[in-house]
């Protein structure tokens, strides 16, 4: 079908006409709202500041459609999954022609997996055109209820403060990581570096590239015994926090750390790095353009509708029949959206000493990687997995191979001592893959392929224990607790800790990794925040990650009883409620029960601040 010039593209899929009627089907139209501008009833002619523009039609966009509740409020729609319409998660759009101060709640209506990991104090993420680092939605902004006024459904509310007119916001669940970077990065990677090789595996039904990157140190050396990692990423297109794990192994893995050095000697790496680019380009959360989850087709592969899946499994049967370099391992990363940490799904056998064998890789893992949930770890010969690629391919690949996938929440991961859910930032997720490479080296130390000794150079070690036999004696040291790498305590503290409190340290780290010196109480930066709209910023209360020092203030030295932005839901008031309308701090599952419909007023305060949004 052409479209003439000017008509809006998205015009067939009777997006707007469906907005406008009242038997809403919850799901949205076929396509994502394309600068979509929102006016009051009855208003007509040029859009006003503040009538505020939706757009989602840009790589790894999703929103089907708005509708607005009043003044202040908007109903959204994720887009389902092309030709999956059950699956509603992944949402990502931008906002613009706010006016400055311009105050909004937005309820994410239509989420089809009520089970997911708002319930556990995950927020949704911001950013803006003058300041384009993710931000974390603070959580006292955001709830997650299950809403009379949907049918009951679960909704995600949150409410957000424009406050810079010409910039453009954009909210997601979780941060995007489109084909565009994809192949960006691997240009980067593949391009200047002798140990990469970069092919082109597949193309995917919308005629996208599926690459295949080869890391290892001198193919053409026969002589070295060697084993062959297949690492597989984002098949799930709404999962890109596994991209982020990919590219942080890759990364390190091309490094001249002395752990890359090695690993790349006995181990030949192949990793596919995006196996549903289709599904990522649109903005999808688990299928193809077709609508087919591909982590559910393993078992029945068509060369037409599964090109991608095809391609793979051919090489993965290439690689097995190797003598000379035999394939060991198979990764699968995923990102999941309803449990904290990392941790992984492995197989049962029925011989104990495969099955003991095949629990060494994840061991080991829980040894190295931040946030290793044991109790999420599962193994399992459910048959309805029996389409994913670690169940298939551990019944089709010779018995030496293992196959896994790894998980790693789309939020957060505990920490022990600390109740609240550390959320991930995109660091975290490279930090992971980084250690992924780690493990490896463990276990290829433990299996005997890489030498005990190695990268450590045991030699040196043996020269400075007999040079100091020469010295004078000297006082042992101390036994010291050997500490894992920087965890941002403090600026994790500033998330979720009530103001009163003080930093758990005089000293810690930011989130960039900065040290900070100061003492608590002292202050930790200038106090001249330019803030919102030229105001004078007095307090800082929430911080996101990496943002710079200068918008942070000590916690301790605050004004008292500023005066805050509240919202105050009316219909909680006129059941006596005062009190629980303005003490729900905490991110919980809220139930409305309202009998009209929604009535929520505003109250605006002075403060603000150089944060992306104001604070309620
Ligand atoms: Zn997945």
């Amino acid at each position: 079908m052409a479209f003439s010039e000017g008509r809006d593209p998205l015009e067939h899929t009777s997006l707007y006409q469906r907005a406008e009627s009242e038997d809403s089907d919850a799901e949205g139209g076929l396509g994502n709202v394309n600068k979509l501008i929102m006016r009051p009833p009855g208003h007509s002619g040029k859009a006003k500041k503040g009538h505020i523009c939706f757009d989602a039609t840009f790589e790894t966009g999703n929103l089907g459609r708005v509708d607005l509740i009043s003044e202040f409020e908007y109903d959204l729609f994720i887009r389902p999954d092309t030709c999956g319409p059950r699956l509603r998660l992944w949402f990502n759009f931008t906002v613009d022609n706010v006016k400055a101060d311009q105050r909004v709640i937005f309820n994410i209506v239509n989420i089809s997996k009520s089970e997911n990991l708002f319930r556990h104090g995950m927020t949704p993420l911001v950013k803006s055109s003058t300041r384009p680092k993710w931000q974390r939605i603070p959580r006292e902004q955001v709830f997650y209820y299950k809403s009379a006024q949907h049918q009951n459904h679960y909704v995600l509310s949150f409410s957000f403060a424009f406050d810079r007119e010409d910039d453009v916001y954009q909210f997601t669940l979780t941060y995007p990581y489109s084909y565009t970077r994809y192949l960006g990065h691997l240009d980067n990677l593949c391009s200047r570096l002798s140990c990469t090789k970069r092919e082109t595996l597949a193309e995917s039904m919308q005629k996208r590239n599926v690459e295949l990157v080869t890391i290892t140190s001198d193919l053409e050396d026969t002589e070295r015994p060697r084993k062959v990692v297949v690492v597989l990423a984002r098949v799930h297109p709404g999962e890109s926090p596994s991209s982020f794990v990919c590219q942080g192994l890759m990364d390190f893995l091309v490094s001249a750390h002395p752990i890359a050095q090695i690993l790349r000697e006995y181990v030949i790496f192949k990793i596919i790095p995006m196996l549903n680019p289709d599904g990522v380009f649109l903005g999808n959360y688990r299928s193809t353009a077709m609508g087919l989850d591909l982590n559910r087709s393993w078992n029945n592969i068509s060369t037409w509708i599964h090109p991608t899946l095809h391609a793979t499994r051919s090489l993965l049967q290439i690689l097995d029949k190797d003598a000379q370099t035999p394939l060991d391992c198979v990764l699968d990363l995923h990102a999941h959206s309803n449990a904290t940490g990392v941790f992984v799904y492995g197989n049962t056998y029925d011989d104990v000493y495969r099955y003991e064998r095949h629990t060494v890789l994840p061991k080991l893992l829980a040894q190295h990687a931040e946030g290793y949930e044991l109790l999420n770890t599962q193994y399992n010969q459910d048959h309805n997995k029996a389409g994913t690629a670690r169940r298939y391919l551990c019944s089709t690949l010779k018995d030496q191979v293992n196959c896994y996938s790894i998980e790693v929440s789309m939020y957060g991961y505990k920490r022990k001592g600390i109740s609240d859910v550390l959320p991930y930032t995109e660091e975290g997720y490279y930090r992971l893959g980084r250690n992924l490479a780690r493990v490896f080296l463990e276990y290829y130390k433990l299996t005997g392929l890489i030498p005990l000794g190695l990268p450590d150079q045991p030699s040196n070690r043996r020269t400075r224990q007999s040079r100091q036999r020469h010295r004078l004696p000297r006082e042992p040291r101390p036994r010291t607790v050997r500490t894992p790498a920087t965890l941002h305590l403090a600026s994790i503290y500033e998330y979720f800790q009530e103001e009163a409190e003080p930093l758990p340290s005089a000293r810690y780290r930011s989130m960039s990794g900065t040290r900070m010196g100061q003492q608590p109480g002292t202050g930790i930066a200038s106090e001249t925040g330019t803030g919102v709209g030229g105001c004078r910023s007095r307090s800082y209360r929430f911080r996101s990650p990496g943002a710079p020092l200068e918008r942070v203030q000590a916690l301790t030295k605050r004004p008292a009883a500023e005066p805050r932005l509240t919202i105050i839901d009316f219909n909680q008031l006129t059941k006596g409620g005062l009190d629980l309308a303005t003490s729900k701090n905490k991110p919980t599952v809220l139930r409305r029960n309202i009998k009209s419909r929604r009535c929520v007023a505003i109250v605006s305060s002075r403060s603000c601040e150089e944060n992306i949004f104001s604070k309620l």
